[in-house]
C-alpha cells in the first residue's frame, strides 16, 4: 500500500520554541520540527509548510484565514493535515477551523505541547507523533485537537491546565478517541461526510465577551452595545441578567436589537451549559428580546461560530440564529 500523504503546517507555539535570554520564543521551522521525529516520518510521506511563527497569544482571525487557505490550496494533494500551534489559543483555533473547514473527510489535526520539542523531557514528540498517525488513519476525519493521547472534537476543546501535559479537556462531550502507542481507540462513530468539503474565509470579529461579576456596572453595557455588533454575556449559573443591570439592559436592547445587534447568553460554569428558562431573571429577558443562548457550547466555539456566521450570513439575523443552533462538529447538543 502506498504511504499516506500528510502535510504539516507550522504556526509557532511552545512546541517550536527555543530558550532566549528573554524567555521562550518560537524559533524552529516546520522542517526542523520533523527532524525530531524521524521514526514517524518514515511511516508516512510528509511535507511541511510554515504558515507563521508566532506565540499563539498573537493569534487573530486573519491568521486563521491564512491557515485555511494553506490547507485549501493543497487539499487534494494530501490525505491528512497536522497543524502545530501554541496551546494558549489552540482551543479557539480548533473551534474556528471547525466552522471554516466543514465536511472534511481528510482529517485536520491541531496539536502542540507544553514543553518545547528541543527539551529532553517534552510532551511534544508524543503529541506530534500521535497527530501524524491519527491524520494518516483512513477512518479519521473532521477538525480535531490531539493532545496527551486524547482526540477531542475541534469545538469541544478547552485548555484546563496551564502546565500539566493533560492540558486540554473535552467539555460537555466525550473525547472522540484515545491514542495508545500505535492504537487508535474510537469512542464516537464518525461516519464519512456526504456533503462536499466547504472552506470559508470571512470571520466578522466585532464581538465582545462580558464576564459578569457580582456588582458589574451597568454603564459598561451602553459602551459595549454601541461599539460591537455581537455581545456574549458570560452570566452566572444557568444564565440570566442580574437585577442591577436589567433596566439598562432592556433599554439598550430596545435601542439596538432592531439594528441587527446580537446578544448571546452563556455561562461561566465550566460544565453542563446554560438554561435561561430555569429562573425568572433569565426567562423574561429571553422571551422579551429573543436572546440567543449558548447552551452546552464552549465559549471558544460560541465566539468563533458567531464570527463565522456574521461573516457568512450577510447580516441576516434569522440566518445567524438558525445557523447558531445547527450542530457543526458536535458543537451543540441541547437546546
Ligand atoms: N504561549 C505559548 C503559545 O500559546 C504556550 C504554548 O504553546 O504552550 O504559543
Amino acid at each position: 500500500m502506498p504511504k499516506r500523504k500528510i502535510l504539516l503546517l507550522a504556526t509557532g507555539g511552545t512546541i517550536a520554541s527555543l530558550e532566549t535570554e528573554h524567555g521562550l520564543k518560537p524559533g524552529l521551522d516546520a522542517a526542523q520540527l520533523l527532524s525530531y521525529i524521524p521514526e514517524v516520518c518514515a511511516e508516512v510521506d510528509i511535507d511541511a509548510v510554515q504558515v507563521c511563527n508566532i506565540d499563539s497569544s498573537n493569534m487573530t482571525p486573519p491568521v486563521w484565514e491564512q491557515i485555511v487557505r494553506a490547507v485549501e490550496e493543497r487539499y487534494l494533494q494530501y490525505d491528512g493535515f497536522v497543524i502545530c500551534h501554541g496551546t494558549d489559543t489552540m482551543a479557539y483555533t480548533s473551534a474556528a477551523l471547525s466552522y471554516m473547514i466543514q465536511n472534511s473527510n481528510r482529517p485536520i489535526v491541531i496539536t502542540g505541547s507544553q514543553k518545547p520539542i528541543s527539551e529532553n523531557s517534552t510532551d511534544a514528540r508524543r503529541n506530534l507523533i500521535d497527530s501524524i498517525r491519527y491524520a494518516a488513519d483512513p477512518d479519521s476525519r473532521g477538525v480535531v485537537l490531539v493532545f496527551n493521547g486524547s482526540v477531542i472534537a475541534g469545538t469541544r476543546a478547552k485548555k484546563t491546565y496551564a502546565h500539566s501535559y493533560n492540558a486540554f479537556s473535552s467539555v460537555n462531550f466525550p473525547a472522540l478517541a484515545a491514542i495508545q502507542e500505535r492504537k487508535i481507540i474510537r469512542f464516537v462513530p464518525q461516519p464519512p461526510f456526504s456533503e462536499p468539503v466547504r472552506f470559508s474565509h470571512r470571520m466578522h470579529d466585532s464581538i465582545v465577551v462580558l464576564k459578569l461579576i457580582p456588582g458589574t456596572k451597568p454603564e459598561l453595557l451602553e459602551y459595549l452595545f454601541r461599539n460591537y455588533d455581537c455581545l456574549v454575556i458570560e452570566s452566572f449559573g444557568v444564565g440570566g441578567i442580574p437585577r442591577n443591570l436589567l433596566e439598562t439592559f432592556c433599554r439598550e436592547m430596545e435601542k439596538w436589537i432592531s439594528k441587527g445587534k446580537i446578544v448571546v447568553m452563556a455561562t461561566q460554569v465550566a460544565n453542563e451549559g446554560s438554561n435561561m428558562e430555569v429562573y425568572e431573571v433569565g426567562q423574561k429577558v429571553k422571551e422579551d428580546f429573543h436572546l440567543m443562548e449558548a447552551y452546552d457550547m464552549t465559549l471558544e466555539a460560541t465566539i468563533t461560530k458567531l464570527m463565522y456566521l456574521m461573516g457568512s450570513c450577510g447580516g441576516s439575523y434569522t440566518a445567524i440564529c438558525d445557523g447558531f443552533y445547527k450542530t457543526v462538529n458536535y458543537d451543540i447538543l441541547s437546546r
